[in-house]
């Protein structure tokens, strides 16, 4: 630091790392990096391509590190469904170790490239919260720019290194042209990621549909074969609900019907599909899990319906309801898709037969069979 140089304060307003840009470049930047407005002019020649959401940050990110090095990278981006700002894109982090230090739901830098809606350079010394996030990704310089959709920040790409003054103005400058070219790209993408989700979402309960059941269990047979691992599938059927509709009719039996849904949907793990398989019937996925694992989760199932109080209209007119589950393992139950929804149906089928509100695993029932037979 020169004689003439003030101090500064250890948290200035963040204020300063704003970097005032352009949407049209200057002579001297086009001289001297033609290379990188290459990179720009390919993005924008890619916009007529169908893509998702998640693959456009990730090529995004690719270009990036065309028109600037760096070291680490993170992509915020704002999530319908989550109703917040979730991780999309994580570069030279151990994932774990990113999911603590740089926040699942958005860090500090993205809530600035939210308020500005301009890039941020940011070096050590002069604020706070921008040394303690550096702390936490191990960096010494960062440059984040915002991501737009329909002139809106919906999200951020932070780009991290260790070396102090990594980052130039003409970096931030050329980003934030990506950036802009990318809107139209990125808008297209998030409305179609709304779509999808809304027709993948039971309007009744807010469960996942049959039909996003289906691909989603096609995936995990995938998984399941290329790691070796077990998933189980549980079948679900409320025991006799059509004598609760009868008696007080369908607007009380929908309700129920989100009831259970809530029951079924609590204290599942991020990875599990819960889904509404039909009328009163339900699917649930759990992925790497064994039938002892899945047996447990689904006797804690039948346990919470069974001792929960279902409002049939007025609070004096309390039911009790209960629940059947039938239950097939991949691998060791079924090799196929069909095989497994067809047995873990089967057992549901015969957890009827012996008196409802009751658990099986197909296993058991072909142990059975095999007796009925010999
Ligand atoms: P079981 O114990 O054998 O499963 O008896 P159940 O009465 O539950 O079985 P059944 O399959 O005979 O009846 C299912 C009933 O679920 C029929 C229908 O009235 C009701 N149902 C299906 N979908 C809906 C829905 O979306 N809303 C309401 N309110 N009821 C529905
Ligand atoms: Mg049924
Ligand atoms: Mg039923």
């Amino acid at each position: 630091m020169s004689a003439h140089e003030v101090p500064q304060p250890a948290s200035c307003p963040p204020e300063r790392f704003v970097v005032e840009v352009f949407s049209e470049l200057n002579r001297e930047t086009i001289q001297n990096r033609w290379g990188e407005i290459n990179v720009v002019l390919r993005l924008s020649m890619l916009t007529g391509l169908q893509m998702q959401l998640d693959a456009t940050l990730n090529m995004m990110c690719d270009m990036a590190a065309e028109i600037t090095s760096f070291e680490k990278a993170l992509i915020y981006f704002w999530d319908e469904g989550q109703e917040g700002v979730q991780l999309r894109v994580l570069r030279g982090f151990e994932e774990k170790m990113a999911r603590i230090n740089g926040a699942p739901h958005g860090n500090i830098f993205n809530f600035w490239a939210t308020k500005y809606s301009r890039p941020l350079l940011v070096t050590r010394g002069h604020n706070l919260q921008a040394d303690a996030l550096m702390d936490a990704v191990m960096a010494n310089s960062a440059l984040t720019v915002p991501l737009f959709v329909s002139n809106r920040v919906m999200g951020s790409m932070q780009l991290f290194c260790t070396e102090s003054e990594a980052f130039k103005r003409e970096d931030a400058q050329l980003l934030w042209i990506m950036s802009l070219v990318a809107e139209n790209l990125l808008t297209r993408e998030y409305a179609n990621e709304g779509l999808l989700r809304f027709a993948f979402t039971d309007y009744l309960t807010g469960l996942k549909t049959r039909g996003y059941f289906e691909q989603q269990l096609e995936l995990e047979f995938k998984r399941a074969e290329r790691r070796r691992q077990k998933f189980a599938l549980l079948m679900i059927d409320i025991d006799h609900f059509k004598q609760l509709n009868d008696t007080f009719g369908h607007h009380v039996g929908d309700q129920v019907l989100r009831d259970v849904a809530s029951i079924l949907m609590k204290d599942m793990r991020e990875v599990d599909t819960v889904a509404r398989y039909g009328g009163e019937e339900f699917v649930i996925i759990l992925p790497e899990t064994t039938e002892s694992g899945a047996r447990y989760v689904a006797q804690r199932l039948r346990r919470a319906v069974e001792q929960a109080k279902f409002f049939a209209g007025s609070p004096q007119a309390i039911q009790h309801l209960t629940i059947s589950i039938g239950i097939a393992v991949y691998d060791a139950d079924a090799q196929f898709k069909r095989d497994l929804i067809e047995f873990a149906d089967a057992a549901l089928y015969s957890a009827k037969h012996g008196g409802r509100n009751q658990v099986l695993c197909y296993s058991e029932l072909a142990k059975t069979q095999k007796k009925e037979v010999s």
